[in-house]
């Protein structure tokens, strides 16, 4: 890696840290956070301000591209294991040449997933791992050990588990914490706290079970005493959004975590997204519900 590659990563690496900060706090950025980053005291565009690929004009390599998971033609496709982006105008040139420096210095790229206009989750970092130039597309891997298989266009079954794992880790996971963020507007849906570190996307049917889904309305916005809470089966919520808390725990005697984090919940009802289809699903509640009740 040559010294201005290598001056590129490092400042690659600030502008990821700043994002994974955002991220921590609200699940999700906006186009205005990416229109101007603050990163080592200079203001830095993160998005293009209308093409998918983002190549700004100091930097050797593309900086990041935009893939809308329910948008048109020239649009990201996630594969289970590796995600194919199309060439920008069906060329080999323009703005995709930088992509192609991406791959070729190894330098690490931002995938922005759109999940509303202009709201996204920035998954990153993203590595450009292949040219398939008779598809007219790349392919975008989400861990670096991946830069080094054989043949990224036809992966061994072993990198290809391996790859679907890092999908789940990297893509789907971020995605539905950020979605579920924002739809409850950073707050926990039982007690309204609203400090993004202390919040978690919680799912009501669990990831491993095929219908457990990484849909908003699987999902619960918990800060992580009400999260643990919630998996340990000490709290409920009912198909109707009432909250309740286990018989047990509802006689002890403690400190002020237990009588006004847990026991004057019950009763409670949630604090709900504004957007109908966001709510959680009353059938998904009725089954995990009764999984409560039969330990209370
Ligand atoms: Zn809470």
């Amino acid at each position: 890696m040559g010294v201005d590659s290598a001056a590129e990563l490092h400042l690659r690496e600030l502008i990821f840290s700043q994002l994974a900060e955002l991220v921590s706090e609200y699940g999700v950025v906006t186009r205005k956070q990416l229109d101007a980053l603050q990163v080592g005291g200079e203001t830095r565009r993160i998005i293009d301000r209308s093409k998918g690929i983002w190549n700004p004009r100091d930097l050797l390599a593309t900086l990041s591209v935009v893939s809308s998971p329910d948008g048109g033609y020239s649009d990201a496709h996630v594969g289970e294991s590796l995600f194919a982006y199309d060439y920008q105008r069906d060329t080999t040139a323009g703005d995709n040449v930088k992509m192609r420096r991406a791959l070729e210095l190894r330098l690490p790229i931002i995938l922005l997933r759109k999940i509303k206009d202009g709201v996204y989750v920035p998954i990153f970092p993203a590595y450009v791992i292949a040219d398939d130039a008779a598809n007219h597309r790349f392919m975008i891997a989400l861990d670096a050990s991946l830069q080094s298989v054989a043949d990224p266009l036809h992966l061994e079954p072993i990198e290809r588990v391996y790859a679907e794992r890092v999908m789940k880790q990297r893509l789907h996971q971020p995605e539905f914490r950020g979605r579920v963020m924002y739809a409850y507007e950073q707050r926990c849906t039982v007690c309204t706290l609203k400090h993004g570190k202390l919040l978690d996307a919680a799912h009501i049917i669990g990831d491993a079970e095929v219908h457990g889904v990484p849909s908003v309305d699987n999902g619960l916005s918990l800060c992580k005493i009400h999260h643990a809470a919630y998996d340990a089966n000490l709290l409920g919520i009912s198909p109707d959004y009432v909250v309740r808390i286990n018989g047990e725990l509802m006689e002890e005697t403690d400190g002020p975590m237990l009588l006004h984090g847990l026991q004057e919940m019950d009763g409670r009802g949630l604090t709900l997204p504004k957007r109908r289809a966001d709510r959680p699903s009353k059938d998904r509640l009725a089954e995990r519900f009764e999984m409560f009740k039969n330990v209370s």
